[in-house]
């Protein structure tokens, strides 16, 4: 575009300047004044449209629960830890060594065959069979010091899936180690386990039995909590329900872990959260807890 030739006489210029400057500031001023006044309207239009009652309950967020296992756990931990036991966590995945040899158990030994094993593409690495190797990673960790620890932990077996078998099922591991434990011990730590896990008065059974890293070994009923001992399905009608093993801890695991089995002494036990968890809620299929079905897990508040 061509700039226009100048029409307007040069001493009215400057007058005519001022004047189109004040028109410009004049619009803009109202220009801006409009606009606040239409914000301000549509504000005050929608406090009352929408207004909020500060004072009205919110929306409940729903609270998640802990899964019956946790809770479980939780209850073991919780007793065993009045009782001076201090939880120790150790790897899911394994040697073959301390899965099964140092604790008695070495390659070809017939008691292999009690767990079914789930082996690595790497050699002599596997998934734990259950948490026992715990003993040793403790011992050596505090030797030469007196042990009382719980070992749990999710350990894995390839097993056909069943109601009453599962490939991972959590346990419980305890060891507790000295100069001076005996059976005695044993049996007044288990006896007072099972009184708070499935109520005071319950009575308690050690059967002989055999396991490779305890010696001797027994395995440990409590009377049955759903018949009190006079026998329904649950209990096959013995009367009785097997809890956990437990035993003496074998000298050659004691040597194992770096104690002296002339001058220290220790018992051991283990148990399945699942089946404790399937007794005291009444649960009779171990597969509804890894199924992850809300109907199941929302029962546990
Ligand atoms: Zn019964």
């Amino acid at each position: 575009m061509s700039e226009r030739t100048p029409t307007l006489p040069s001493e009215e210029r400057p007058a005519y300047g001022r004047r189109a400057n004040e028109v410009k500031q004049g619009l803009e001023a109202a220009y801006e004044a409009k606009v606040e006044a239409l914000k301000q309207a549509t504000q005050s239009r929608s406090l009352v449209a929408d207004e909020v009652d500060v004072s009205l309950p919110g929306h409940p967020s729903r609270p998640g629960r802990l899964h019956p296992i946790t809770r479980t756990l939780r209850e073991i931990y919780r007793i065993f830890a009045e009782m001076g036991f201090q939880v120790y966590r150790s790897r899911d995945v394994e040697t073959d060594d301390l899965n099964f040899t140092l604790l008695n158990m070495p390659p070809h030994h017939p008691a292999r065959d009690m767990w079914d094993t789930f082996y690595t593409v790497r050699p002599g690495v596997i998934l734990r069979t259950h948490t026992s190797p715990g003993q040793i990673h403790a011992m050596r960790q505090y030797y030469p010091e007196p042990i009382r620890v719980i070992l749990p932990g999710m350990c894995y077996r390839y097993e056909q899936v069943t109601a009453r078998s599962e490939l991972m099922f959590t346990q419980v591991e305890g060891l507790a180690l000295g100069k001076t434990i005996t059976m005695a011990d044993l049996k007044g730590t288990i006896v007072d386990f099972a009184n708070r896990m499935f109520g005071q008065g319950r009575q308690v059974r050690f059967r002989a039995s055999h396991f490779p890293f305890t010696e001797p070994s027994a395995e440990v009923d409590i009377d049955c909590i759903l018949c009190s001992g006079k026998g329904c399905r649950v209990c096959k009608f013995t009367g009785w329900l097997e809890i956990m093993g437990a035993g003496m801890v074998h000298p050659v695991v004691l040597e194992n872990g770096g104690y002296d089995p002339d001058v220290y002494s220790g018992f051991a036990f283990g148990m399945g959260p699942e089946r404790i968890a399937m007794l005291k809620y009444r649960i009779d299929d171990i597969r509804a807890f890894w199924a992850n079905d809300l109907r199941f897990l929302q029962q546990f508040r």
